[in-house]
C-alpha cells in the first residue's frame, strides 16, 4: 500500500512500472497502469513483480 506517483491516490496497492519516456521506475495504482499499459507507455515486460534475466 501506498501513493501513486501518477494521480496521488493514496493507500493504493502500488505496482511497478518502467516508463518508455524516462526510463524510470514509477510506482503507480493498478488504474494508471492499465492505463499507461493501454496507451503502450510502458516497458514491456515490466509490472508489479520485476522477474529476472531481461
Ligand atoms: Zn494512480
Amino acid at each position: 500500500m501506498g501513493k501513486c506517483e501518477i494521480c496521488g491516490r493514496e493507500n493504493v496497492s502500488l505496482l511497478y512500472a518502467r516508463q518508455k519516456d524516462s526510463n524510470s521506475l514509477v510506482k503507480m495504482c493498478q488504474d494508471c497502469w492499465r492505463k499507461a499499459y493501454a496507451e503502450n507507455r510502458l516497458v514491456s515486460g515490466s509490472g508489479s513483480s520485476g522477474g529476472c534475466c531481461s
